[in-house]
């Protein structure tokens, strides 16, 4: 491995088996639980992307990758994926300090990262090409050609599942990677890398560039060379990305934002469909894509339920994400938490009632970290700005509904479209409402379970296209047909 250091103390990115600072300005990682420097990070100039991007394309292009046979390709990615485990403390220690996320979740995150090197490991090995019917004295087949060099983009909530699910799809469909992690969670990425080049990826076919998405990102996006745009992010980037990627008629796969409705019927087992309401939207603080935003309560519960709720968020133990008792971690950065502080103010401004939280905590100990409440709203109906627009923080509003007409209509009034949870013991009535909702992912008496073996995607502004899942394969390949005259 080569390394240029024309940064000293700045964390280098990778190109090739190059580790260069870049040409654009270093910036800062802050650790979100106490403001600490978690130290500076090497920016990719234009020119530096640039140069990832042709470094992927001629390494794409050469056969030791192309025309790897699929069985050696996929025991490089069983290599990264041996190599994840060995090293997931370290890895989940990383992501811990980057966007402060409970430690717990970041090693089970990292054991989630390896398993879709595996999962899609396994697809690279078995996966079939077709033979269509033939319509004349000609043989039609299917094949499934990788796009060539794949522009990765994530988000700083969850690097080290997105990315794996990403990177590992890509690569096993044969294609060169660059990706350009969130400025807040700029070196698990690096170190992911450094993993791959050590189980034997070749140099080249994982880049990582790392720097601010307004210049990198965008740098990246604008590549004529980048044939498959996929993106984890906010819904105003996705669309910002696929108008540029139309411009050259670039493929995109856009994972984007959500307001999920979790929906409890008052048939329901009102002790799972609590656990599961807090769980749906105080995990992760609420930093969550598929976060169940929008609570709909059968009106004949509704104010027991949300009571109980209330007490629930409340005794929520707000703490620091090394500390094993704590069940809420602060949010990702400091502009996060003032970003949702702000949308609190803004539902209070609309008339919004605040049942629980919606402040940062009291406890002088967590004063120096980015830190917010659990946060219940109540008093609105689903077209208030709080119950439209995506906070991406530890914030549920709560409605009541009469009827399920009345509740898939509310359910289904939003610009968006990831996920859905329903509770209730009739399973005619669940199996209904699963249909109806305009929703990627649908979740009946359990929420957030989330599995590499099923695709996942937005419908309307949450996105297009699907990750995971055998189907997850298929984003990153182009279907190409062969005819052969008989
Ligand atoms: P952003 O859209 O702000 O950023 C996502 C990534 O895009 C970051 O790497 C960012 O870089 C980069 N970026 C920003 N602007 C550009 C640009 N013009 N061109 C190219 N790249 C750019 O989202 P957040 O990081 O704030 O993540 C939160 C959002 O992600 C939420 O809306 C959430 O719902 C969504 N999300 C969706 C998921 C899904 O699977 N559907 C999963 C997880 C999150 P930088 O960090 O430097 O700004």
């Amino acid at each position: 491995m080569s390394a240029s250091t024309q940064g000293a103390g700045v964390r280098p990115f990778l190109i090739g088996a190059t580790w260069t600072t870049g040409q654009g300005t270093p910036f800062e990682s802050i650790n979100p639980a106490n403001g600490a420097r978690n130290g500076l990070i090497g920016s990719a100039s234009r020119e530096d992307v640039d140069l990832a991007v042709r470094t992927a394309k001629a390494a794409q292009a050469r056969p030791e990758w192309r025309a790897m046979l699929p069985h050696r390709r996929a025991a490089i990615l069983h290599r990264i994926a041996d190599l994840i485990e060995a090293h997931a403390e370290e890895l989940a220690e990383r992501q811990m300090r980057e966007n402060g996320k409970l430690r717990a979740e970041c090693v089970a995150q990292a054991a989630g990262g390896a398993a879709a090197y595996r999962y899609f490991a396994s697809i690279c090995e078995t996966m079939p090409a077709e033979v269509a019917p033939s319509r004349g004295d000609h043989l039609s087949m299917v094949l499934y050609e990788p796009f060539g060099v794949v522009a990765a983009i994530t988000p700083w909530n969850s690097p080290l599942t997105l990315e794996s699910q990403k990177v590992a799809a890509a690569l096993a469909a044969g294609n060169a990677v660059v990706l350009k992690p969130s400025e807040f969670t700029p070196t698990i990425a690096l170190r992911v890398a450094e993993l791959a080049l050590e189980a034997g990826l070749p140099p080249g076919i994982l880049n990582v560039v790392t720097g601010l998405g307004a210049e990198t990102g965008s740098a990246l996006v604008a590549h004529p060379d980048v044939r498959l745009i996929s993106f984890t992010g906010g819904t105003a980037t996705g669309k910002a990305i696929a108008r540029e990627a139309a411009g050259r008629m670039a493929a995109v796969a856009l994972e984007l934002g959500g307001k999920s409705p979790h929906i409890v019927f008052a048939d329901a087992d009102l002790d799972k469909a609590l656990q599961g309401v807090l769980h749906g939207v105080f995990s992760s603080s609420g930093q969550s894509c598929i976060a169940g935003t929008r609570l709909f309560v059968e009106r004949g519960i509704h104010d027991a339920f949300v009571a109980r709720l209330v007490q629930a968020a409340k005794a929520l133990r707000v703490g620091p994400p090394d500390d094993a008792r704590s069940q809420v971690a602060p949010l990702s950065s400091f502009v996060h938490r003032d970003k949702v502080e702000a949308m609190v103010d803004m539902a209070r401004e609309d008339g919004a009632e605040v049942l629980a939280g919606g402040s940062r905590p009291a406890d002088p100990a967590l004063a120096d970290g980015a830190y917010y409440l659990p946060t219940l709203i109540g008093g609105v109906t689903n077209d208030a700005r709080i119950c439209q627009q995506e906070v991406f923080g530890p914030v549920l509003c709560v409605m009541p509904f009469d009827n399920e007409e009345d509740l898939v209509a509310q359910a289904n009034d939003s610009f968006f479209g990831l996920a859905a949870g329903v509770w209730t013991r009739d399973f005619p009535k669940a199996w209904r409402v699963a249909r109806a909702v305009e929703a990627g992912t649908v979740w009946i008496n359990t929420y957030k379970t989330l599995s590499v073996s099923v695709p996942f995607g937005g419908f309307k502004e949450s996105g297009s296209g699907r990750e995971k899942g055998f189907f997850g394969i298929r984003t990153y390949q182009e279907a190409k047909t062969v005819m052969v005259g008989l």
